[in-house]
């Protein structure tokens, strides 16, 4: 057994808005030295699949995930990471249906929006870059960095981070939300999908203290949550710090990852995030553990499982 190895537990691929296919990741993620990956796309588990064959047939420990931004005030994100969730299982089929509508009604008013602001950008574009590398006839979640980098190809900003600046993040210019679940139908969901749901990167709550960001975990602990993702690559050391004592004080799991997106963040690497933070495998052996205990969730209970151990 290697005495060092590592793992990536937060990353997205070309199925929402990544830049490398579900095979390409897993490939990387060897290539980079790592022993673990999971992939959690945004909405969806469309790339879990492949990225689960290519991984068991190169030999990486592969864990299937997904993220969704749930409801939360502005101007902070709550992400909730699903962990081993069953990339079959009806209840994650239907909560991506429900969040692509969400998207489908917004990218066409964001992309209007920008028209009205100046900016000649079209869905068709937008669409054209989401695609890009993938598969015909492959499904892929549109988000904002397929808008910002159709924004830079159609010379309205010279970055990706000057299109969120100016326009689609929070405060920009041509910024709609979009339909989201609240976090208790999101923590069911994933729990439902067969899945531990962890909240990710937690400084992304933009709680103004510590009482605050307490009382966001402790809620969301009673609503179910899992873990809580200490280290990510918007965190600084002091930070994980601080989410692993709130990890031991609430029960929660404590996971890690780098947030990779490809070229769509070109400062975040595979496995080290953009502060060369690296994440132990024992940190997955604990997942994983945790997991199994959870395997009483009635829809919990994936296919495999059903199969290898579990008679109910
Ligand atoms: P969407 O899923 O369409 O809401 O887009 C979410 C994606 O946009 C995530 O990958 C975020 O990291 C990225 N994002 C959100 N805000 C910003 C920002 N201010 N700068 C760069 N990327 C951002
Ligand atoms: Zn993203
Ligand atoms: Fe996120
Ligand atoms: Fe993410």
């Amino acid at each position: 057994m290697k005495i060092n190895s590592w793992v990536d537990l937060h990353t997205h691929s070309t199925a929402s808005d990544g830049t490398l296919t579900p095979r390409q990741l897993i490939d990387s993620a060897s290539e980079a030295g790592l022993s673990g990956l999971a992939l959690t796309d945004h909405d969806t588990g469309n790339g879990l699949v492949e990225a689960q064959k290519r991984a068991e047939s190169i030999g990486l420990r592969f864990v299937p995930g997904i993220e969704i931004s749930a409801e939360y005030p502005h101007p902070g994100t709550l992400h909730i990471l699903g962990y081993f969730i069953d990339p079959l299982s009806p209840a994650l089929g239907e909560m991506s249906r429900i969040l692509l509508a969400g998207r489908n009604a917004r990218n066409p008013r964001i992309v209007k929006r920008l028209n009205e602001l100046g900016c000649p950008v079209t869905m068709e574009q937008v669409s054209e870059i989401a695609h890009r590398g993938v598969p015909e006839g492959r499904p892929v979640v549109v988000g904002r960095p397929h808008i910002a980098q159709a924004l830079v190809e159609a010379n309205c900003v010279a970055t990706s981070k000057q299109a969120f600046d100016l326009y689609l993040g929070v405060t920009g210019s041509a910024y709609f939300d979009k339909e989201r679940l609240t976090p208790r139908e999101t923590l069911d969901c994933i729990h439902q999908s067969g899945g531990v749901a962890v909240l990710a990167h937690p400084v992304q709550l933009r709680t103004g203290n510590h009482a605050e960001l307490q009382n966001v975990v402790g809620n969301l602990k009673d609503m179910g949550l899992d873990g809580i993702e200490a280290w990510h690559s918007d965190h600084r050391p002091p930070e994980s710090e601080l989410f692993l004592e709130i990890a031991r004080r609430y029960s929660l799991v404590p996971t890690g990852g780098s947030d990779f997106h490809g070229a769509n963040k070109p400062d975040i690497n595979l496995g080290l995030g953009r502060n060369g933070v690296r994440v132990p495998m024992a940190v997955l052996d604990r997942l994983e553990e945790f997991w199994k205990t959870k395997a009483y969730l009635p829809k919990a209970i994936g296919k495999s499982k059903t199969e290898s151990s579990h008679a109910e």
